[in-house]
């Protein structure tokens, strides 16, 4: 363990932890831009800096480890200042113009902007020179080069979270662009549509379109399961005014705030769908077409059929193969049908397949 003393108090902490982890360990909030824990520690946006006792330099909290004796302060002119102008030589490539934008009211410049007094800025950066780049020919997502901070969030997480390399940073003459592959081409591109990046961008710039249709403040957050697969991924559900309008990934034991793009983009869709079955249909076989039916006469239909099978064979004529879709307690309630019901052992599960 080393110690070490964050404004005026002493803290343990074990060899290798950052200042950044800490201090939010001990409850003390230092602000973060670029950084995602265990993804993106590139200490490139400056607001984390720290004083530390006889160190002439501001330190960056995310990526220094912690050593022995080190007295930090985490709050001083100095470091708001600091923090201020961090802010605005961001601002310097960012266009401003939120009532566009999909994160208005969740972006994390702005909100740290609000939290330091940082309005407006004097300087121009050399991007805001460049002309603006508006990416969205994929179906779910874009990116609006205006918008981007540089932070890199994106590119790490489409390359160590979702494992593609979908995103780069490039350069582009003198500049350094951020390369998404929401273009024209963006079905030749690696990407596999999971939207983790844009669930990792802290401002708009890189966002999901169904994102534009609310405010986060107009939607209520329905934690579920994912519906789609066996693996149990944790969502909220957004809803607004009754429908859902869009999943974000909770931390769950299986997913830990990832989705895939069924989980992401194809949770919501088709709750609504005109094309949704809402009766059970029989098929007459003379005409080949279907008609509606009561469940009674559908259930009924179907146990007669069954058991007109087990009667001239056995229940091995009979087998029963469950959805991965389906709820544990759903695919449980199949077997035991299957085993206790037919009289048969034939029973799987389409996720084995
Ligand atoms: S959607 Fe997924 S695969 Fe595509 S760029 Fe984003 S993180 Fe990478
Ligand atoms: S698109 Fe978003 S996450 Fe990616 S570099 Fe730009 S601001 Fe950062
Ligand atoms: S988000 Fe994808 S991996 Fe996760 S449960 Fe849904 S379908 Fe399965």
């Amino acid at each position: 363990m080393l110690n070490l003393t964050i404004d005026g108090r002493q803290y343990s902490v074990s060899e290798g932890t950052t200042i950044l982890k800490a201090a939010r360990l001990n409850g003390i909030d230092i602000p973060t831009l670029c950084w995602l824990e265990g993804v993106n520690e590139i200490g490139s946006c400056r607001l984390c800096v720290v004083e530390a006792e006889g160190c002439d330099k501001l330190l960056t909290a995310c990526n220094t480890p912690v050593q022995e004796g080190m007295v930090i302060t985490t709050m001083s002119d100095r470091i708001a200042k600091a923090r201020r102008t961090a802010l605005e030589l961001l601002l310097s490539n960012h266009n401003q113009d939120c009532f566009s934008c999909a994160s208005n009211g969740v972006c994390e410049l702005q909100k740290l902007c609000n939290d330091y007094g940082v309005e407006r800025t004097a300087l121009s950066g050399t991007r805001a020179q460049m002309p603006k780049a508006l990416k969205a020919d994929h179906p779910f997502l874009a990116y609006r080069s205006e918008l981007c901070i540089h932070c890199q969030r994106c590119v790490s997480t489409c390359e160590k979270v979702s494992g593609r390399k979908s995103i780069s940073l490039r350069r582009s003459g003198p500049l350094a662009i951020i390369d998404t592959p929401f273009g024209k081409d963006w079905e030749l591109r690696n990407c596999e549509s999971c939207g983790n990046c844009a669930e990792a961008c802290p401002t708009g710039a890189l966002y999901k379109k169904a994102g534009k249709s609310f405010r986060d403040w107009e939607v209520k957050k329905i934690r579920t399961t994912c519906p789609h697969c066996a693996v149990g991924c944790q969502l909220n559900l957004l809803v607004k005014n009754g429908r859902i309008v869009a999943a974000e990934g909770v931390d769950g034991p299986s997913n830990g705030r990832r989705l895939c793009v069924k989980g992401r983009f194809g949770s919501f869709n088709f709750v609504t769908s005109g094309e949704r079955l809402t009766d059970p249909l029989i098929k007459d076989r003379a005409t080949g077409t279907f008609r509606k039916a009561s469940w009674d006469e559908a259930l009924s239909l179907v146990a007669e059929k069954f058991s007109g099978i087990k009667a001239e064979y056995g229940g091995d004529a009979l087998a029963g193969f469950a959805c991965s879709r389906s709820t544990n307690e759903d695919i449980y309630m199949l077997q035991k049908m299957v085993r206790t019901v037919f009289g048969t052992n034939n029973t799987d599960n389409c996720a084995r397949v």
